[in-house]
């Protein structure tokens, strides 16, 4: 990878990359499915470093004595810190304040969002609870790399504590605009928690955008230069850029070729398409943001508006229960089943069930032999900061067969341009479109994901990283010298 990366490296992140959990045979560890986790851990391997987390599994304390679990425990590449919760603290910090509040809100699901001061007092101590240990294990000068909205007022918690050090802090999800943002009651404090910041990411320019009109708009002593996407905030300038987080192509793609991914990947052809039929695949956390139930609306209407096609196409759809302390994640799972046996029952037949699931987090190579065996994938998010399943299905796209069907409003649409963009909110356009995608000629899709997998070349997980990181490094120089 070859980073020039000079200071010590210090990841804050909710999500810990290792859960260790206790089963009857002993501890295993869980690597969580989950955009974060899988960006950074092939990251500090190779960097080593520091990696600050919540450690939510049920044998972390056996495996972390005195709060420190190397990774990998066998050979250790860097060291996690483990920071525990008590329930009352992941009940208000996690599932309400930022789960219930944050997370729909950013997303524009207004309804969805729900605030309380109570909650809200909790984040803020438990991010205080991250930036106390974050003083306390960072080195001298060190570069502090924190990320999303679980933390956002970590960058001034930790400014206040260790002045010394220098913050970017990554917003994974999308920024939403000013007359939504505003509804959240403690909008001002979220802001001043993010400015703390010398470096904010954000994922696209309309995030950017969005996020210096709320600076603007939200307080009287503040100049924010458009230009050069600076913010001016009581004597100090904070950077203010997107950095399209991305995927490690070169490791996805000899993981499809190696001849164990290949031969599951042939398999899975084998298994579950005949006789000419096309598959399609989606992989998401069974999240309300990431339109499951659109997309099944969407394949209703494809098979009743292009009947010629019921029979050719198996569609698999891999579905992650994910947040199931919310009771709109409960429902959301139980109500994707229902669609499914409907579709299932109105068009299936004895030689043919056009929609499979499969109801449990897959590992990643065999994520990738999916996708390789794929003809065609859909992602048909709501609202999606990036979506890192869709440039995977590119990379590992190998044979060039697939076509990838996108959501307009996920971040990763800016940057792949030659999917066939979907409105996950036009059903039948939706349709209309994958009727398109199965069209396709093979010099076609050959073409189109050609173009897409040079651009994941040319913008790896390891630039987004870099590029974050080195623009740190630089905007800081003068201080850390002074
Ligand atoms: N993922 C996985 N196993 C699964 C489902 C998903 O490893 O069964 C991974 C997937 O490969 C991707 C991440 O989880 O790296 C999901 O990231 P994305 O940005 O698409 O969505 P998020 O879940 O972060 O909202």
């Amino acid at each position: 990878m070859g980073t020039p990366i000079q200071r010590p490296l210090v990841v804050v992140t909710n999500r810990e990359p290792y859960v260790d959990e206790r089963t009857r045979h002993g501890v295993r560890y869980v690597q969580k499915a989950g955009g974060v986790v899988s960006a950074l851990d092939p990251l500090l391997r190779e960097l080593g470093g520091d990696w600050i987390a919540w450690g939510s599994g049920s044998a972390d304390r056996l495996t972390a004595p005195g709060g420190v679990r190397p990774v990998p425990l066998s050979d250790p590449k860097y060291r996690l810190h483990r920071i525990y919760l008590n329930p009352e603290e992941i009940q208000g910090f996690y599932t309400r304040y930022a789960n219930q509040g944050l997370w729909p809100l950013s997303h524009l699901l207004i309804e969805r969002a729900r605030f309380s001061r109570r909650a809200w007092t909790i984040y803020r101590n438990v991010n205080l609870k991250f930036a106390r240990r974050v003083a306390r294990e960072s080195p001298a000068s060190a570069l502090i790399f924190s990320h999303d909205y679980q933390l956002a007022l970590l960058p001034s918690q930790i400014r206040q504590l260790r002045p010394d050090l220098a913050i970017a802090h990554f917003w994974h999800i999308p920024w939403p605009v000013f007359t939504v943002l505003r509804l959240c009651p403690q909008y001002q404090e979220i802001l001043r928690g993010l400015l703390g910041a010398d470096v904010l990411g954000f994922q696209t320019d309309d995030d950017v955008e969005a996020f210096l009109t709320s600076v603007e708009r939200s307080f009287r002593h503040v100049s924010v230069d458009r230009q050069r996407r600076q913010v001016h905030w009581q004597s100090r300038v904070i950077e203010v850029r997107a950095f399209p987080i991305s995927v490690d192509i070169n490791a996805l793609e000899s993981i499809v070729r190696s001849p164990r991914i290949t031969r599951w990947s042939r398999g899975i052809r084998r298994h579950l398409v005949h006789d000419g039929q096309q598959l399609g695949v989606s992989v998401d956390r069974a999240d309300y943001t990431k339109g499951i139930i659109p997309r099944l609306e969407a394949l209703r209407e494809f098979f009743r508006r292009y009947p010629h096609r019921r029979g050719q196409v198996v569609f698999l759809q891999v579905v992650v229960p994910t947040r199931s302390e919310v009771s709109a994640y409960r429902a959301l799972f139980r109500h994707v089943e229902q669609e499914t046996r409907r579709i299932n029952q109105d068009f299936g037949n004895n030689d043919w069930q056009p929609v499979l699931s499969v109801r449990r987090s897959i590992d990643r190579k065999r994520l990738m032999g999916i996708f390789r065996a794929a003809d065609f994938a859909l992602v048909s998010s709501l609202f999606d900061g990036m979506n890192l399943v869709a440039k995977e299905f590119v990379s590992a796209q190998v044979d060039q067969r697939g076509v990838l069907l996108l959501s307009e409003t996920a971040g990763a649409s800016h940057e792949l341009e030659e999917a066939l963009a979907i409105n996950p909110w036009d059903p039948e356009g939706f349709a209309a479109s994958l009727e398109q995608a199965l069209s396709l000629s093979p010099e076609d899709r050959r073409v189109r994901m050609q173009a897409m997998q040079d651009h994941l070349h040319q913008h790896t997980l390891y630039d987004w990283a870099t590029d974050i990181l080195t623009t740190l490094e630089q905007v800081t120089a003068a201080y850390v010298e002074s």
